[in-house]
Order: C-alpha cells, then sequence, then structure tokens
C-alpha cells in the first residue's frame, strides 16, 4: 500500500546520464517521498491497492519541472512590455506599468504566473523579487507548490536613474533596508510549508548597488550556507553601469572581487564573450538561462550551450518574467531554448531533447542547490512529479524502437496542456488537467481586475513617456 501509485506509464527518471527511462514503469509514493521506482509487474505485488491509483498507460511519467529564474508578479503586465528596443524595456514600457503596482496586484499577478506555471508542469519556482515572504504566504504555500525565495536586495530608489547614461545615484539607506528585509525572509520563511519553500539570498546585479553591499550580501549568504541569486550582465543598461563604475565588464568585475564561484547562481549572462563565459563555466557558477526572456527582450541568445560547452557544471532553465517572455510554461520554454541554442551555433546537434529535459529537471534542482531533494524520480527524493498525457494528433506516434520518441515529441511538439497530473511533496496540485490548490476561474477574475486597476492608472503615463509601443499605438498598428 501507498498514498499514491502511478503505474504503466513510460518513466522518464533522470538516474543516470540520460533520461534514465524505464518502459511500462510504476512510481510509489507515501507522504512527502518516493517509495519505490521500478517496473510495473514488480511493483504491483506491493502497491496495487494502494488509495489513489493512476494508470498512466499512453502516458510519460516525469520529475516536475524547476522554473530556476521567475518573477511571478509580473505576470499581472503581460503582453505590454516586448518588440522593444532593451534600453527602453524597462525604463520606458514597463516603468510607467510598474509605478501603479500595488502588492495586492502582485500577489494576483504572482497567483497567475504560478497557476500557468502549475498546469503546464512546473513544480518549483525560482523566485528573486521583492516581499517574496508575502509572496509564500499568499501564493506559494496555498498553491501546494515548491519555491525556492530570495528579496532582492539593491540601493536603487525613486531617484537612483535619472539618465542611463550616467551612474545611478545609489541610496545606500534604501540598500541597508532591503539587506534586512533579505536576510528576515530567510529567517523567517526558510522551510516553511511543510519544507516546501527554501531561502536564498538575491543582490540584484552588479550594477544595482555597490561592490561593499553586494560582498556584505554574499558574505551573509556564505555564512548562513546559502545560495546567492544574482543577475549578471543583463544586456546593455547593466554593461554601460560597469562601465562607467568600473571601467570593465560585469564578468570581469564580479571575476576580479573573487564574487564568481559554486555558491553563486547567475541568471541570464547573454552580454558576454565565449571567453567570459568560459570563466563562469571555470568558477563552477550555476547557471540559471532564460533564452525565451532574453530573445524577446534583448534579441540575444544567451549561452546555455555554450556554457556546458565549457564545461559548467550545473546548467537551469528559468522563464523569467510574463512581460517580455513566453510565460511561464515550460514545454514551450524548452522548446525555445533549444531552438535558439541550435540556430546561435547553427548547429542542430546542440543542446539535444533529452538534453533540455534534464535541464528542466534534475539540472534545475542542481542550480538551484536542491538536487538530493528534488529533480529525478528516485527512491528517497520528494514526490515532485507530472503525469503527461501522449495521446494527441501532435504527439502520435509513440514508439520506443528503434528509438524513443517520447523526448522530442515533449520538448519540440508539446503544448504544455497535456500535462494531466501534478504532484508536489506527495499531494495532488494538478489533477485531470485542473488545478485542485487554486480556483483558476477567481485566480483569473483577481488577476483581470489588477491589471485593469494598473492600466487605468498608466495609461496617460504610457502615452506621455512615448515610447516604441505608445509610438506604434499612435499609428494605429496594435
Ligand atoms: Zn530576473
Amino acid at each position: 500500500m501507498a498514498d499514491i501509485y502511478i503505474r504503466g506509464g513510460i518513466l522518464l527518471t533522470m538516474r543516470g546520464e540520460g533520461l534514465g527511462v524505464i518502459e511500462d514503469g510504476a512510481v510509489a509514493v507515501e507522504g512527502q517521498n518516493i517509495v519505490a521506482v521500478g517496473k510495473t509487474h514488480e511493483l504491483d505485488k506491493k502497491y496495487k491497492n494502494s488509495k489513489q491509483l493512476i494508470e498512466a498507460k499512453g502516458k510519460a511519467v516525469l520529475p516536475g519541472f524547476i522554473d530556476v529564474h521567475i518573477h511571478t508578479g509580473h505576470t499581472i503586465i503581460r503582453g505590454e512590455a516586448q518588440d522593444v528596443p532593451e534600453i527602453e524595456w524597462m525604463l520606458k514600457t514597463m516603468a510607467p506599468f510598474s509605478k501603479y503596482i500595488k502588492p495586492e496586484h502582485s500577489i494576483a499577478g504572482g497567483a497567475l504566473g504560478v497557476l500557468e506555471g502549475v498546469k503546464s508542469g512546473v513544480t518549483t519556482f525560482g523566485e528573486i523579487g521583492v516581499n517574496e515572504g508575502h509572496v509564500a504566504e499568499k501564493v506559494f504555500i496555498p498553491a501546494g507548490v515548491r519555491a525556492n525565495i530570495a528579496d532582492t536586495i539593491n540601493e536603487i530608489g525613486p531617484n537612483s536613474r535619472p539618465d542611463v547614461n550616467k551612474s545611478y545615484i545609489f541610496d545606500e539607506a534604501l540598500g541597508e533596508q532591503k539587506f534586512k528585509a533579505g536576510v528576515e525572509v530567510v529567517d523567517k520563511w526558510d522551510g516553511a510549508g511543510e519544507g516546501r519553500i527554501s531561502c536564498i539570498f538575491s543582490p540584484q546585479g552588479a550594477d544595482m548597488m555597490s561592490r561593499d553591499l553586494l560582498e556584505r550580501v554574499k558574505a551573509e549568504a556564505v555564512k548562513r550556507g546559502k545560495l546567492t541569486h544574482i543577475h549578471v550582465a543583463q544586456g546593455a543598461r547593466e554593461a554601460i553601469q560597469i562601465k562607467l563604475r568600473y571601467d570593465t565588464t560585469s564578468i570581469k568585475y564580479l571575476d576580479k572581487i573573487g564574487f564568481l564561484d559554486d555558491k553563486v547562481i547567475a541568471a541570464h549572462c547573454h552580454q558576454t564573450t565565449d571567453d567570459e563565459v568560459a570563466i563562469i563555466a571555470k568558477r563552477g557558477v550555476r547557471y540559471a538561462s532564460c533564452p525565451a526572456s532574453i530573445a524577446l527582450i534583448d534579441g540575444i541568445v544567451p549561452p546555455l550551450a555554450l556554457f556546458i560547452q565549457q564545461g559548467g557544471k550545473y546548467a537551469g532553465l528559468g522563464s523569467d518574467q510574463a512581460p517580455g517572455s513566453t510565460g511561464h510554461n515550460m514545454l514551450v520554454g524548452m522548446k525555445c531554448a533549444a531552438l535558439l541554442n541550435k540556430v546561435r551555433h547553427r548547429d542542430p546537434t546542440v543542446l539535444p531533447a533529452w538534453e533540455m529535459l534534464r535541464i528542466a529537471t534534475i539540472g534545475g534542482a542542481n542550480t538551484i542547490g536542491l538536487g538530493d531533494k528534488i529533480g529525478s524520480l528516485e527512491v528517497g527524493k520528494k514526490a515532485d512529479m507530472i503525469v503527461f498525457d501522449l495521446k494527441a494528433p501532435h504527439l502520435v506516434p509513440n514508439i520506443t524502437r528503434p528509438v524513443r520518441n517520447v523526448a522530442p515529441n515533449i520538448v519540440y511538439y508539446s503544448r504544455g496542456d497535456e500535462v494531466e497530473t501534478v504532484i508536489v511533496n506527495g499531494k495532488f496540485v494538478v489533477q485531470d488537467r485542473r488545478c485542485v490548490t487554486l480556483d483558476e476561474d477567481e485566480v483569473m477574475a483577481k488577476a483581470q481586475k489588477a491589471s485593469d486597476e494598473i492600466t487605468e492608472k498608466a495609461a496617460d503615463d504610457f502615452m506621455t513617456v512615448d515610447g516604441y509601443l505608445a509610438k506604434a499605438v499612435k499609428r494605429g498598428l496594435l
């Protein structure tokens, strides 16, 4: 007897070097943990009379996806900031809306982002942002998902950036406040939600704070045995600032001050030379790559394949944020990552489907420091897994020899709505493709209301700032 027993599926366990496939396989769950993984005919003897039985014939069973870098709150302004020059993106396109986003709006956006994620198989959210303890309490914990969170720390106040071509004016007192808030999140929320919430530290970026504060945050994290999650080399804005302040590039600066090591999760890293990617790989940095988001915001393909080629040990995939992304659907994210990197290298062998699936699961788990708990279907690990229906016009035929097509069919052809069941920490979050922990209609209605409030207030500012999108609106193009 087990609490949940899934049988007869094609298991992608992620054990070993590849997908660790078990055909006609079964998984048993007791409490929060996986207690058996193997062939159905063997596990049936002990578990066939379990409380919850899931027949998975024609279905794939795999670890839940791990979105290693996400800002769910921004989902509230989905589709309102893309197709613009990178230098405008934050300051002219996001800013008019951001100004009017209240904490309750971010919570509504967070719930929407999580709903979108879980319905497409995401079980862990690597979220950094503002007031994350509140997000954990209002969104991650009630949604039943796993989250690895940190409050972002920076010294950027409302008057810090009058001119993007001049050094930002750091607000030391504000940096101090944010540092304290970051520590408080760790003190208060680490281990909450039956252990589903884990907390780390997040200096927002080398361009947004003094060297002194950056080093203090890292030291605090190291002292507590926590990782540090930071945006690195994230585009022209950061490059200008680092050049002005330190007369070098982000990677060279961070390497010079000894910041880059295996305790750091570096997000993005797309404003880099090949040699700089080699440096982060060599230093053992954990890489959170968000190809779809960065392609849309920056028109650049982040160096995910290159990082791995250079010997980078841990890499995961992130969806980043809905305004400038493909949303929080990791199935779409995997496809974008594979295609973009193949094009970047002009090499179709780069990032094959099986490797993308590993990056989205065990790779992501290792990247955020949870590889010993999640990311693969193994006895003793937490039961975070999904059941994926392979019987759909865009996924048939399903073949197992001479080659198994399950991985390419999931990575290149799926849309996200094939995920039937999602289990996190041994509990159902999605059943029969419906989220059972959140009221889907209510989440969408609240998000719509929040968005209406924001856009109502932001409309005039948006047109006055007269950015790229505002000009397109004036010309009647969209
Ligand atoms: Zn980010």
